[in-house]
């Protein structure tokens, strides 16, 4: 009967969403102890000057060592973590940890170089941003110079308090580039007048640049475009030595993905520095 399929479906989902909600707990909870028992880490891919294989800055990415799971992506987490607010205090960690390994790689005597940091937008929202960044880098003792700021173009969309924040970073010394760029919709207009030093093109766009000839028209106008709005520009997601070229061919000249190396721990990364 139509009647008793309807509660078995009512059943069926709201078990399905007692699953979902007690395995968002879960997480949650894990989330929570993880943060207390230190069970997160960053790894730290290497963006390089393609033509000469040079390193020019490293990108801090967090992964979760968990106890039964072993090393877990943020892409398991990261969103949960902002649903729950648990964002701020891992992204506190995050940052202060790039920060003070930054250092310690410059202590160490390695050339210095920028380390690239992702910021969610819960984080951006918090009013005291600004200052808990400044906190850590006097903490730590980093130049601000040597730190960036990965924010996604839809932050900047949803807050028109975002310039008034980016200008503040601005002024801290502090830059700031655009993740996943293309991915978004921000206006041309709009992000002319921000204060963003770069740009990183979404590795969505660099996958197909040598079979399709119109992502490949599309990738180089992204550069010049790029280029014309004053920002620097750097790929991401690069896999092939054709994706290289190709980039290298139209003036995008750093570059990051698996074809020059992967996010590896600290230790296994400045084997790599120059
Ligand atoms: P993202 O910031 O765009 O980082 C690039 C992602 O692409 C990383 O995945 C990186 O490992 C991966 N990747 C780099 N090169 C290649 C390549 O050649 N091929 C392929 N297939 N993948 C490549 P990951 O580390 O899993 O991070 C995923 C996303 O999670 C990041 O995307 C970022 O949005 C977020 N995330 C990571 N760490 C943090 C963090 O500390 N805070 C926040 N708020 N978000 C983070
Ligand atoms: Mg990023
Ligand atoms: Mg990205
Ligand atoms: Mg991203």
């Amino acid at each position: 009967l139509a009647k008793d399929r309807g509660k078995n479906n009512y059943q069926f989902y709201t078990n399905k969403l007692q699953e979902l909600s007690l395995w968002k707990l879960e997480i949650e909870n894990g989330l929570r102890k993880a943060l207390e028992n230190h069970q997160f880490e960053l790894h730290f891919q290497p963006q390089f000057e393609m033509e000469t294989g040079m390193i020019v800055g490293v990108e801090a990415l967090v992964r979760w060592q968990h106890p039964d799971k072993g090393l877990v992506s943020p892409a398991e987490f990261i969103s949960l973590a902002e649903e729950t607010g648990l964002i701020v205090p891992l992204g506190y960690w995050v940052l202060k940890e790039a920060c003070l390994q930054n250092k310690r790689w410059q202590n160490s005597g390695y050339n210095p170089m920028v380390i690239s940091v992702n910021v969610s937008v819960r984080q951006l929202q918090n009013e005291n941003f600004v200052e808990m960044v400044k906190d850590i880098l006097c903490q730590t003792n980093l130049d601000p110079c040597y730190l960036e700021l990965e924010i996604t173009e839809s932050m900047m969309l949803t807050q028109e308090s975002s310039t008034s924040l980016l200008k503040q970073l601005n002024e801290l010394g502090v830059s700031v580039a655009i993740d996943d760029f293309g991915t978004g919709y921000s206006s041309l207009c709009r992000l002319k007048q921000l204060p963003i030093d770069r740009i990183k093109i979404d590795k969505s766009f660099v996958d197909d640049i040598d079979h399709h000839p119109n992502q490949g028209a599309m990738v180089k106008t992204i550069i010049d475009m790029g280029h014309n709005l004053g920002f620097r520009v750097i790929a991401e997601g690069i896999e092939t030595q054709a994706q290289a070229d190709f980039l290298m061919k139209h003036e995008c000249l750093h570059g990051q993905g698996y074809y020059f190396s992967k996010p590896l721990p600290a230790v296994q990364v400045e084997k790599l520095f120059n």
